[in-house]
């Protein structure tokens, strides 16, 4: 019964996640220290002689629980230090939305720091292969370092823990699986072909450009109800875990008097998955959700079979052994409904103040932090603090649970106005007798989880901070002041009743927060935005200051930073994936009045107006990547920044801000059809990038009676003359 209520939850979950959740970033680039970093030269040759070497290191995300990024190895190229690496998702879950780690933002210490100046297309979008991140799913690329003097380096990856490596394990050859061999295979009756509830492989036929393979699925009816296979959903695995999703799912041929792709035989329904490109390696792994993956070799011979611990990539923890949902025992079932209990109970415990109860969720080891942690929940303005089990767990061989996926989900803020905020966590159990304790917390965890937390209410705002920080803070809260007037005095009545601010203390406090790269964000405003039919809902509204970046000198900068992330946050509710990005940003630069005069005069001397393209700028999401110097960035800043300025200048500032409001009123009707039906950020920011195009043509015609080509026009003319 259990068993197909979790089922089901998992099912409208991920409906949910397919109703195009997406996180949308609003942020400030810090763009005085973009300059200084730019590569200072190329092509040094390191004392190193040429050739490959091992590293062979894994790191877990600070961020994603179960995410791993694994250094494999190095190899000494004419363009530098090419670094070989993967990304894993080892956790049990497939991920919908992976917050985009910037490869550019990447850093090798070696003899000096140096980003990177070249990176493999495979990690443009970020480090999720595109579509949802299977489990057992992975992003292989390369980042290339031009520099890279020295043997011995640092491998910083923004969201990872740093990796230490050193060039002094030679490689023969490079550790590549050859392409996948072309032929067909057929397989008989081996252990996945005859079990209930799995995928039977019947044959796989590789050429060159595509792999078919031909299943058998289970009766929908015989086993849940809920149960059908999903087969537009299936994705194959290669030897490197690289994804490839299904291209096209067909009746088999020889089946073709059948009327629907899928035929139907007793018991079984038989199709052919066809999967494009061109996979590595002599082994396959099938999945066909919801059934567990299928390990298909080419081999002659061999047949397929479940696939187990050993298929799937490396990792630095013991992964639970894969248990076909078919063979789940009760004995299972009654230890998740233990565990979801515990962690449900932690919410309970602290609305009830109850301490002692909260703290005995907790191994003995870990009581001590968690009173502090308690304490603090109850003294921080915080409520309705809540944990959730999100997935079924797999106890490991040894009794053990490690990375339990909960959400936690908070308010935070005053009684009159409140945030909501959620945050995934991985929880490390153990059992002790016949009672389960939490061991460890990781994951993406608050602000005020991540050490000792103090807030303040200042205002319009509540600011939590460390408490060694408090010094800063009059400082900071004058800027809140000045911030709010003047943002107000623009934005009239905009400007939220309540907001909250994190001010982080350390570098990798705010990278760990924002995934931002701390030597360029100065702050970042964060909203996560859901889409539905009935309209955008907003939660997590909040902005991090990035306390590191600033000193005395630079106070002017932090309250700029402060009435820009404010204007974000006053247009939150307006402001769509789907607003052009440099109207946001042109928006937040006029107000906080920091035009960037001396880019723009640069720009235009350097002769980048002739390159300006007003289309595709509007379609144009990751500003700056991949953009190691910043000065990509700045140009874009500066480009929006200017644009605005020029429909201010010429129209007036209430015409801007209604062009602004317009794409808040653009009907579900015309979003519908083009709003992008994907897990992945990636391709999702490709959707909202062309639906932004065309909905500012059709916005800017109502608003200013123009259109692309000729605002573009009128813009480049007047920018010439106004930027000299
Ligand atoms: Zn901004």
């Amino acid at each position: 019964m259990l068993r197909h209520g979790s089922s089901r939850n998992k099912r409208s979950r991920r409906r949910q996640s397919l109703l195009k959740a997406v996180l949308c970033l609003l942020h400030l680039l810090l763009a005085a220290c973009g300059s200084g970093q730019a590569p200072a030269g190329s092509g040094a040759a390191g004392a190193v002689a040429p050739g490959l070497y091992a590293v062979d290191a894994l790191a877990p995300s600070l961020q994603a629980p179960g995410i791993e990024m694994h250094l494999r190895y190095a190899e000494r190229a004419p363009t530098g230090l090419v670094v070989h690496l993967a990304f894993y998702n080892n956790g049990p879950n497939d991920l919908a939305v992976v917050r985009g780690a910037d490869p550019a933002a990447a850093r090798l210490r070696g003899d000096d720091a140096e980003p990177p100046s070249a990176y493999s297309a495979s990690l443009e979008g970020g480090i999720a292969p595109a579509g949802a991140w299977l489990a057992g799913g992975a992003t292989n690329g390369t980042l290339t370092f031009a520099r890279a003097r020295g043997a011995a380096f640092t491998f910083e990856f923004p969201g990872f823990e740093a990796v230490p490596f050193r060039l002094d394990m030679p490689l023969r050859q490079a550790p590549e699986p050859a392409p996948a061999p072309v032929g067909t295979y057929t397989y008989g009756n081996g252990p996945a072909g005859g079990r209930s509830g799995q995928v039977a492989i019947e044959r796989a036929t590789v050429d060159e450009r595509a792999v078919e393979i031909v299943v058998a699925l289970p009766d929908a009816a015989e086993e849940f109800v809920d149960a059908a296979a999903d087969v537009q959903g299936a994705v194959l695995l290669d030897s490197r875990w690289n994804q490839y999703p299904v291209a096209q799912a067909a009746a088999p041929a020889g089946d073709s008097t059948s009327p629907t792709p899928v035929s139907a035989t007793a018991g079984t329904r038989r199709v052919a998955l066809r999967f494009e490109g061109r996979p590595v390696g002599d082994v396959l792994l099938l999945r066909v959700p919801p059934f567990p993956l299928v390990r298909v070799p080419l081999r002659p011979g061999q047949e397929a079979a479940p696939a187990s611990a050993v298929d799937l990539p490396p990792s630095r923890e013991r992964r639970p052994a894969p248990v076909p949902a078919g063979d789940r025992t009760d004995s299972v079932t009654g230890e998740q409904q233990a565990i979801e209990q515990l962690v449900a109970e932690l919410g309970r415990r602290i609305a009830a103040r109850d301490r002692q109860g909260y703290l005995n969720a907790f191994a003995p080891e870990m009581r001590d932090e968690q009173a502090r942690v308690f304490d603090r929940i109850l003294a921080l303005p915080l409520s309705d603090v809540g944990f959730t089990l999100e997935a079924g767990v797999v106890p490991d061989e040894d009794g053990q649970n490690r990375g339990a996926q909960v959400t936690l989900r908070y308010r935070a803020g005053d009684a009159a106005a409140v945030h909501t905020y959620s945050h995934d966590l991985a929880l490390d159990l153990r059992r002790d007798a016949d009672v389960w304790q939490i061991t460890a917390v990781r994951g993406d965890l608050p602000f005020w989880l991540l050490g000792p937390t103090e807030a303040r209410r200042t205002g319009a705002f509540t600011i939590f901070f460390r408490p060694l920080a408090e010094s800063q803070l009059r400082a900071v809260e004058e800027e809140v002041a000045a911030a709010l007037q003047q943002v107000g005095e623009r934005l009239s009545g905009r400007v939220p009743a309540s907001n909250v601010m994190f001010v982080t203390e350390t570098a990798d406090e705010f990278a760990r927060l924002t995934g931002r790269d701390p030597a360029r964000f100065a702050g970042v405003a964060l909203s996560r935005y859901r889409i539905a039919p009935e309209g955008v809902t907003i939660e997590g509204s909040a902005f991090y200051i990035n306390g590191a970046a600033f000193d005395d000198s630079r106070k002017e900068s932090r309250q700029q930073t402060i009435a820009h992330e404010l204007v974000h946050l006053a247009l939150a509710e307006q402001t769509m994936p789907y607003t052009p990005v440099w109207a946001v940003e042109g928006m937040a630069i006029e107000v906080a009045e920091e035009l960037p005069a001396e880019t723009m005069r640069a720009a235009v001397q350097a002769g980048k107006l002739q390159g300006f393209d007003l289309a595709e700028f509007t379609a144009r999401r990751g500003w700056g990547a991949p953009d190691q110097s910043g000065a990509e960035t700045a140009l874009d800043y500066a480009f929006a920044a200017y644009l605005t300025r020029y429909l201010v200048d010429r129209y007036g500032f209430d015409r801007f801000v209604a062009f602004y409001d317009s794409f808040a009123t653009v009907p579900w009707a015309r979003l519908e059809k083009d709003l992008p039906v994907t897990e992945s950020e990636a391709v999702a920011e490709s959707a909202f990038g062309t639906l932004a195009r065309d909905l500012t043509a059709a916005q800017l015609q109502t608003a200013y009676g123009l259109d692309l080509a000729t605002l573009e026009r009128d813009f480049l003319a007047w920018v010439e003359t106004e930027a000299t």
